[in-house]
């Protein structure tokens, strides 16, 4: 996953913040040049030469129609026309100042002719060899010029304005969209939704976080699954301690009354009942103290005793012990315990507790005439003991569940062999309280062989 939040990131804010500025900029400079170009198509001088149609115009000009050619060059009402001979005297005129025969400065006339001065301009009608002369009077320029810069503002502010709402659409699209799309999930996620997922396209930063922010939804809802299987495990341990502890104690009080009832009772059922009494009661008292052991390692305060162990001896005497129980059985025992030290930290009475727990096991859950090994190696880190049978065995599929209290493979809860269903819990806190593990491997009717590591000490002992 962070992998590919490094992919995105490649992506960022800044980088299409910059790409949208440069975009606005490149908007603006073309703004800028449309509203020149109307401007120039605005106030064009209002004769354009090129488009000037010489024909239909010099054909109001040879009809003398002055104010039809003004008219149709749309200039203003108290512009002027004069039609000068070749010598710049004038033979014709429209609403100007000078009278006919009225001859121009030679060097006045090659000023306008060559330069076509603000306000005069002239025309060389080829056909009739003519000079055309028109004058837009000066006054008419600066509101010319004030509504053409009118123009160029309006323009530029209608097309700045347009592309500013487009320009902000496609922004949205890109940020304020997922934004958004953030905020209300963050909000349902904050209403306890943890189902919503978030969704949208980005190549961004936001995109990591919509990444983050469903991963982060994902494991709200896992702790929540733990939350509510914890909270029916301990329901169900509840249940469990209840029903163990119940029983007993049922038989308990009915032989108690039993025996206060009969007042003609011979001595040997009595001794029945005491002794049925008896075995109850230690039924009861070993599911207490398994409980209280169990329950021990679950409390944060509990620390647990250590000193150096040095573990060859340690399992040698442990094994020594059940020697007799082997033999009972006709079982067959392989022991491959090295004669060198192997030194680790520990409780030896938490650990013989634990070690106990899983021999009695091999000796309870295998049938007569099977084998049962027990190997201590050590390795670069640990010390490794391995405890096999070759028993009833436990269903693959159990093999984890197995350690969890209460479980038993036989749901009659092994009347017969009379454990708590504790006995693995128990040895599985002690071996994570040494810092080790425990790793169960079997088959059903194959038997068990349990691997426990523990952390090798080389300088204790
Ligand atoms: P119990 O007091 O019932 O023995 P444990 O926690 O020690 O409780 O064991 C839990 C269950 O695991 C047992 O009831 C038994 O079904 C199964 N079990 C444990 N050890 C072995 C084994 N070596 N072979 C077969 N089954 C085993």
């Amino acid at each position: 996953m962070f992998k590919k939040y490094k992919k995105l990131h490649e992506t960022t804010v800044a980088r299409q913040l910059f790409s949208n500025y440069v975009l606005l900029f490149l908007i603006v400079i073309i703004i800028i040049l449309l509203a020149i170009i109307a401007n120039s198509l605005y106030t064009m001088n209002v004769i354009d030469k090129k488009n000037l149609n010489q024909t239909k115009f010099y054909q109001y000009v040879k009809n003398e129609s002055f104010a039809e050619a003004l008219k149709n060059l749309e200039m203003p009402e108290d512009a002027y026309m004069e039609l000068l001979d070749t010598q710049f005297r004038v033979i014709n005129s429209h609403s100007g100042p000078h009278k006919i025969g009225y001859q121009y400065e030679k060097s006045y006339m090659i000023n306008i002719l060559f330069n076509n001065t603000l306000y005069d301009y002239t025309y060389y009608l080829k056909n009739s060899k003519k000079i055309l002369l028109i004058h837009v009077p000066q006054n008419n320029y600066p509101s010319r010029v004030i509504m053409g810069f009118s123009f160029t503002i309006l323009t530029f502010a209608v097309l700045l304005i347009l592309s500013l709402l487009l320009f902000a659409k496609f922004t949205a699209k890109n940020i304020i969209s997922p934004i958004n799309e953030l905020v209300h999930g963050v909000k349902m996620i904050g209403n306890g939704n943890y189902d919503y997922e978030i969704h949208f396209k980005s190549k961004n930063e936001l995109e990591l976080l919509r990444l983050a922010i469903n991963h982060m939804t994902e494991q709200i809802k896992k702790e929540i699954a733990l939350k509510e299987a914890s909270e029916n495990k301990r329901k169900q341990l509840i249940l469990d301690i209840t029903h163990d502890i119940k029983t007993p104690l049922t038989n308990i009080q009915g032989y108690c009354e039993t025996l206060s009832d009969l007042s003609n009772i011979d001595d040997a059922t009595r001794n029945r009942y005491l002794e049925i009494i008896r075995k109850n009661s230690d039924k009861a008292n070993t599911l207490v103290v398994d409980l209280f052991e169990l329950s021990q390692f679950d409390n944060l305060d509990y620390k647990m005793p250590i000193a150096p162990i040095e573990l060859s001896e340690f399992m040698r005497q442990i094994f020594i012990n059940f020697i007799p129980s082997f033999e009972q059985k006709n079982m067959e025992y392989d022991v491959d315990i090295p004669d060198s030290n192997i030194c680790i930290m520990g409780n030896e009475q938490k650990l013989e507790r634990a070690f106990n727990n899983l021999i009695s096991n091999s000796i309870k859950y295998s049938g007569d005439n099977t084998i049962f090994s027990i190997s201590l190696h050590e390795t670069d880190t640990s010390a490794v003991i391995i405890i096999k049978d070759n028993g009833i065995g436990i269903p693959k599929n159990m093999t984890d569940m197995i350690f969890e209290p209460f479980i038993r493979i036989d749901p009659s809860r092994n009347k017969h062999t009379g454990g708590t269903g504790l006995g693995l819990s128990i040895t599985k806190k002690i071996v994570e309280k040494h810092n080790g593990d425990i790793v169960l491997s079997s088959q059903l009717n194959k038997g068990c062989s349990f691997k426990i590591s523990l952390p090798r000490c080389d300088k204790c002992c």
